[in-house]
């Protein structure tokens, strides 16, 4: 699965996620949503891109099948891919296997990503995304004591007698209240 950044236009933190392309995570920073981000740092030069991917009669090694399905879902949606393009499944608009726009040509193909996203309005600032690193701090680890959880469960429960069924949530939310300081 592909991996995509989400980005907070307000403080600048960058968050990595691994799903389908055509998923779109809703993640809140400094209260409003991070804006998802094309895949950019794959990008710089064309050269890098073309090395790292190869064109059309290439990718898809010996997936005969699996090329004849894409060119056919992309002639269905009216073009016909030239043999030296790239095929980039990640920039298929949601839902659109075959996307021509996701048919990359190989003579400037960073050219082209970059105008595709402004047509898109997505982001893609491959330089920002790879200096900075997500500045949210990292999930507490070991937060409390097993001990000292287990008897602030007790209390709970000792106080409120209709929490016992939910212990184990309960659990969960006094490690979550006090571990952040
Ligand atoms: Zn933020």
């Amino acid at each position: 699965m592909p991996s995509y950044n989400y980005k907070c236009d307000q403080c600048g933190a960058v968050e990595c996620h691994q799903h389908a392309p055509a998923e779109r995570l809703s993640l809140k920073c400094c209260g409003h949503l991070m804006a998802w981000q094309f895949p950019a740092p794959a990008l710089r030069t064309n050269t890098t891109f073309l090395a790292n991917r190869g064109t059309l009669d290439k990718q898809f090694g010996t997936d005969t099948a699996g090329m004849k399905k894409t060119l056919a879902a992309a002639k269905r949606r009216g073009h016909t891919p030239n043999m030296n393009d790239v095929y980039m499944p990640t920039l298929c608009a949601p839902g659109r296997p075959g996307d021509p726009e996701a048919f990359i040509p190989a003579d400037d193909p960073v050219g082209y990503v970059k105008r595709l996203c402004k047509k898109r309005n997505w982001a893609c600032d491959d330089d920002q995304i790879k200096a900075k690193r997500s500045q949210r701090p990292p999930p507490p680890r070991v937060p409390m004591a097993e001990k000292i959880v287990r008897a602030r469960v007790n209390e709970a429960v000792a106080r409120d007698p209709s929490l016992a069924p939910k212990r184990a949530r309960l659990r969960e939310e006094i490690i979550v209240k006090h571990s952040r300081k």
